[in-house]
């Protein structure tokens, strides 16, 4: 199964593919997450390093793709998922799909490809030109990542009308939304009430993204840290720091200090998002060929709102 997350840039959109990545993974499947972001962080959380490009490795060996191995471009990230990452054309040059198109070519051409359960294509979707719309060319899903704001579903938006597009020669389809850092949904619904879409989960604004953001490790990572603090973290002031943020993160989301650490990942109800979500997609939902609104529909149906409150 091939996936494609898009979104608005800084909506969420590697946060929600990691930790979709390791959930799919979790329910044993084997899992290759490809960054299409020329921002190339996509798999950061699950590597801990900003892994070389597709591109640079490519431009480095003058694009002979028969001198790359597998292991120069495929690195190994948290829980067994496997990790590329695109890269960018140059600023103001080139185009993203030609990146996509040469890391699909080159995966293909190391018999990657087809080797994997699932492929996730983690995708910018601010500027929906041919080349971002490339990893739909790909993909039997898209899914979209948006907050509760104008902007965020003004893109999604965008994204629905390539979805529905491209659906006309491919075997596409929405599965649906993921909505992301908002406590609130009420724009979101207003929106799939006008434009037909699932919405796959919610998630708030939760403090130990960010901050697992900035350890570079997914929510899932820390929770086994978390967990097994004493054979995660060998060094002394760390573990210091783990057993205090971990006092924190138990008392701020009320769970059981005292679980039972082998089913942490479970009791965890920031990774049972994610879980869930996993297990939407491999029931292989039907999903929808959305049918976008214009702008005006958009700007009417967002805009009134606010005016009347
Ligand atoms: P994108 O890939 O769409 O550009 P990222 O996944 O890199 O966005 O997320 C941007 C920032 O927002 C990161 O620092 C990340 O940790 C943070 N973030 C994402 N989702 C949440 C959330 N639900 N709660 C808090 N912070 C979040
Ligand atoms: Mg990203």
């Amino acid at each position: 199964m091939k996936l494609a997350v898009y979104g608005k840039g800084g909506i969420g959109k590697s946060t929600t593919s990691c930790n979709i990545s390791i959930a799919l993974a979790k329910r044993g499947k084997k899992v290759l997450q490809i960054g299409c972001d020329p921002k190339h962080d996509s798999t950061f959380t699950l590597t801990g390093f900003l892994i070389p490009t597709i591109i640079d490795t490519l431009s480095a060996k003058d694009y002979h793709y028969e001198d790359i191995w597998p292991e120069d471009v495929i690195y190994g990230g948290y829980g067994g998922v496997d990790c590329v990452e695109a890269g960018g054309p140059p600023a103001g040059a080139g185009c993203g799909g030609y990146v996509v198109g040469e890391t699909v070519k080159l995966l293909k051409e190391l018999n990657a490809f087809f080797e994997y359960d699932i492929i996730l294509f983690d995708v910018l979707g601010d500027v929906v030109c041919g080349g971002f719309a490339a990893p739909l060319n790909y993909a039997d899903y898209c899914i979209i990542v948006t907050d509760n704001g104008f902007d965020a579903l003004f893109a999604a938006n965008r994204i629905a009308a390539s979805v529905r597009e491209k659906a006309r020669t491919h075997p596409l389809r929405l599965a649906g939304l993921i909505g992301n850092r908002t406590s609130k949904r009420d724009l979101i619904d207003k929106y799939v009430f006008a434009c037909p879409m699932p919405v796959l989960e919610v998630l708030p604004l939760i403090e130990e993204i960010r901050i697992s953001r900035v350890k570079g490790k997914t929510l899932f990572e820390m929770s086994s840290i978390l967990a097994h603090p004493l054979e995660n973290n060998q060094d002394s002031a760390k573990q210091n720091l783990m057993h205090q943020h971990q006092d924190n993160f138990f008392t701020k989301n009320k769970i059981d200090n005292n679980a039972n650490p082998e089913n942490m990942y479970e009791n965890d109800y920031i990774c049972n998002f994610y879980l869930n979500i996993a297990d939407q997609l491999l029931t292989e939902p039907e999903g929808v060929i959305p049918r976008e609104l214009s702008d005006k529909e958009l700007f009417t149906l967002l805009s009134d709102f606010y005016l009347k409150v």
